[in-house]
């Protein structure tokens, strides 16, 4: 079978590896870390992503090359284009690399942003801020990821903190509204390199402290909300040139208009209800899409409820699988997976749990009763 070289080792290159192993495919992991995620079940290049030299090895031992992160190095991005067959291109990565071209690029694709101001200086952030009202949200334009490098600011008084939080990182700014939604959602889009595209059922999520906690699928808005969602995905990985997935992330405001927050053109933490509840899972729909395989039906089989293991709840969830518990009740089907991380750290993701279930308010229970759910 052909071999699939994967730019970083973590959890979704693992997943990826596990999900196209069954399909004949063999994975080889780019990655620093010895024996990351990814590498305990593929093959593992151990070197910087940056490191020329491995990617052009990963180039010489693999037939098509993908990435699970999105800040890969745009000179290492250029080479292994240029000594390999990377689908995807280097193109979408540059647009999402950065939120003042991803804005846009999906203003283009005629999808609906948060207002938003590019910020130079304090003055232009006081500037904004008077002009887009409050809240709202400074955010460095590069780099962030997990709520990290973003502070809100609530009123006047605050801009000159928070432009000075953020200053001293070096990183363009930006500035947006902070949307009142009624809940957020996000679509999984597949486009596959004959141009085929697909969608999955949009997930709910629900954030704590800017790092995703749990996805609700189907998510509790109205039908043609998820219609539109839907839509609304396909049109912006179509008009993006997409291929492979496209994480489209959207708040569903209180005014009724989805506007969609960022995109991510890989597997997505919000997309991994699909491994039991669909009949393709967002990574093997991944590997399809890039190999040139007809896309797999995102049909959901079942409700569920998607719940991550920080490293807060590793110790209680190894508990939890040791007693009867795990094998879940009629009602609710817990479905464990980690990611065999090195160092469990707090706020730092280790695995996570698909509840299959009847009804999504009972595996809410399950989580709350599990202890699962992190403090505000
Ligand atoms: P990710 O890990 O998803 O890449 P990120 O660090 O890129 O996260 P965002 O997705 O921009 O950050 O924001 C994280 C969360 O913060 C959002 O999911 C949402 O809950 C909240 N948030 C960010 N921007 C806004 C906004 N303009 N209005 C309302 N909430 C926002
Ligand atoms: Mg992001
Ligand atoms: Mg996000």
């Amino acid at each position: 079978g052909a071999a699939i070289g994967v730019l970083g080792g973590g959890q979704l290159g693992r997943m990826m590896a596990l999900a196209g192993a069954p399909l004949g495919y063999r994975f080889v992991a780019l990655d620093p870390a010895p024996e990351a995620p990814c590498g305990q079940v593929a093959a593992q290049i151990v070197a910087a992503y940056s490191d020329k030299d491995a990617a052009a090895e990963l180039a010489e031992r693999t037939d098509v090359i993908t990435y699970e992160f999105e800040n890969v190095d745009a000179e290492v991005a250029a080479l292994l284009e240029e000594r390999s067959y990377v689908p995807q291109g280097s193109r979408l990565l540059y647009t999402t690399q950065h939120r003042l071209r991803e804005k846009a690029a999906l203003e283009a694709a005629g999808a609906t942003v948060a207002p938003y101001a590019e910020v130079k200086s304090e003055a232009e952030l006081d500037a904004a801020v008077k002009r887009l009202g409050t809240p709202c949200v400074l955010k460095t334009a590069t780099g962030g990821y997990d709520g990290k490098g973003q502070v809100v600011v609530r009123d006047g008084s605050e801009v000159a903190s928070a432009y000075a939080e953020l200053a001293v990182t070096g990183a363009e700014l930006v500035v947006e509204q902070f949307v009142k939604f009624q809940c957020e959602i996000s679509v999984i889009a597949a486009r596959s390199s004959s141009g085929e595209t697909s969608t999955f059922p949009p997930a709910e999520n629900i954030h704590r402290r800017g790092i995703l906690h749990a996805s609700i699928v189907p998510a509790r808005v109205p039908a043609d909300v998820l219609a539109e969602a839907e839509r609304l995905a396909a049109r912006i990985a179509e008009s993006l040139g997409a291929v492979g997935l496209l994480a489209v992330e959207m708040f569903y405001g209180r005014d009724g208009v989805l506007y969609v927050n960022e995109v991510a053109p890989r597997p997505h933490n919000s997309g991994h209800y699909t491994m039991e509840a669909c009949t393709t899972s967002q990574f093997e729909q991944h590997v399809r899409a890039i190999c040139g395989l007809p896309l797999g039906s995102p049909e959901l089989r079942t409700p569920v409820v998607m719940v991550n293991v920080l490293g807060e709840h590793l110790a209680g969830v190894h508990k939890l699988m040791l007693s009867p518990e795990s094998a879940g009740t009629e009602a609710v089907r817990p479905k464990l997976h980690l990611y065999g991380k090195a160092e469990t750290k707090a706020g730092r993701k280790m695995g996570h749990i698909n509840l299959l279930c009847g009804d999504t308010a009972d595996a809410l229970a399950w989580i709350e009763s599990a202890g699962i759910w992190p403090s505000e």
